[in-house]
């Protein structure tokens, strides 16, 4: 850093995104992508709208709002539209500021980022040593509350009675559940947004809808609490979703068909590639999410990673010290599913 830089920053660690490398082709399975593309009502959506980029995106987000709201079955004023839902997890910490956020130690490593950029206070809360949600701690907890359910990067659910423990223990409080690998077998807390007005799901296009690269987000509440986002939005950017993105994303609601065959093709692909690395020894989490969090006894989680890197396969290796024996392995296709189990045989075979 510079000597200009504020120094009520210096202790930021920025978040460390995974790799998006470029020459060398890899089998990505680093970054819970879709191995799928958008579908054609999508693109073709994105074509017709690039005609009208002299203009400005709509800073209401009409059209998209309502769409949202018509999938999900909520109201459009109990919605609201992020740049990636990045952006929507970062206005919610700069929103809800005075309590605090308390969150688990093993989770989406953008949550202690965003506090500690907007300088609020959060704590950690372990996992059980199962990787399940302490759901009695943070029931308790005085704080917000922050959960990606499914988590990441273990891939483990919580039931949603569980979420509405958590959410009815204290009105008083703001509980955030993050929903970005919901479509893979988790259950919505959205149908809890009418009766709760302290909770806030977050969602994206990133994973089951393709669009990772297209940044699109949201977030459904009560009301009140959409416009506290607005304001925040308003206050920071209000094009924050540009017309391309906009166009697209109303385009893949309607296509929700091809979206959830996809999303079926990828569970198979995972209980399929499960069952293939127990046979060989790993064991995986219980996954309800688009990837898996495996380890094995015969191999430490860094060397599986650079060694399945070498042969063109790339993972995603976490140093946390509680984590740092295992690694995620993102779903893609049959075909690429089938290259990385058999290149971990090999490299298994080879340090025998
Ligand atoms: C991928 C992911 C996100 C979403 O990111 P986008 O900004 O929407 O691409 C949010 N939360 C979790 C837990 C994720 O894994």
């Amino acid at each position: 850093m510079s000597e200009f830089f504020s120094s009520r920053l210096s202790s930021l660690t920025p978040y460390t995104p995974g790799e998006q490398p470029r020459g060398r082709k890899y089998i990505k399975l680093n970054t819970n992508e879709s191995p799928f593309p958008p579908s054609e009502a999508v693109i073709e959506a994105i074509a017709d709208e690039a005609k009208s980029l002299n203009l400005y995106s709509d800073p209401s987000l009409t059209e998209l709002r309502a769409a949202l709201a018509a999938t999900y079955g909520v109201a459009p004023e109990n919605v609201i539209a992020s740049n990636g839902s990045d952006e929507a997890l970062n206005f919610i910490t700069m929103a809800y500021a005075d309590k605090g956020f308390a969150f688990p130690d093993i989770t989406y490593g953008f949550y202690p980022v965003f506090c500690t950029l907007n300088r609020v206070n959060y704590r950690e809360i372990p996992l059980k040593d199962d990787f399940s949600v302490d759901v009695e701690a943070f029931m308790s907890a005085p704080e917000n509350v922050m959960i990606a359910n499914p988590n990441a990067p273990t891939g483990i659910a919580l039931p949603l009675s569980d979420v509405e423990r958590i959410v009815s223990a204290d009105p008083g409080r703001i509980v955030v559940i993050d929903e970005a690998y919901v479509d893979f077998g988790g259950e919505s807390a959205v149908k809890l947004i009418g009766k709760y007005r302290n909770l806030i799901v977050v969602g994206t296009f990133s994973k089951s809808r393709s669009l990772a690269g297209g940044r699109l987000g949201f977030a459904l509440a009560a009301p009140e609490l959409i416009a506290d986002l607005d304001a925040i939005r308003f206050s920071t950017n209000p094009y924050n979703v540009n017309r391309l993105t906009l166009r697209a994303g109303a385009a893949a609601l309607k296509d929700a068909e091809y979206y959830k065959n996809n999303a079926l093709t990828i569970i198979a692909n995972r209980e399929y590639t499960a069952e293939r690395l127990r046979e060989m020894g790993f064991e995986a989490l219980p996954s309800k999410a688009n990837f898996l969090f495996i380890r094995s006894d015969k191999i430490e989680g860094a060397e599986l990673y650079a060694r399945l890197r070498d042969r063109g396969v790339l993972v995603r290796h976490f140093t946390k010290p509680r984590i740092s024996y295992y690694n995620r392995v993102t779903i893609g296709s049959r075909a690429e599913m089938d290259a990385f189990l058999s290149e971990t045989e090999e490299i298994l075979n080879e340090i025998r």
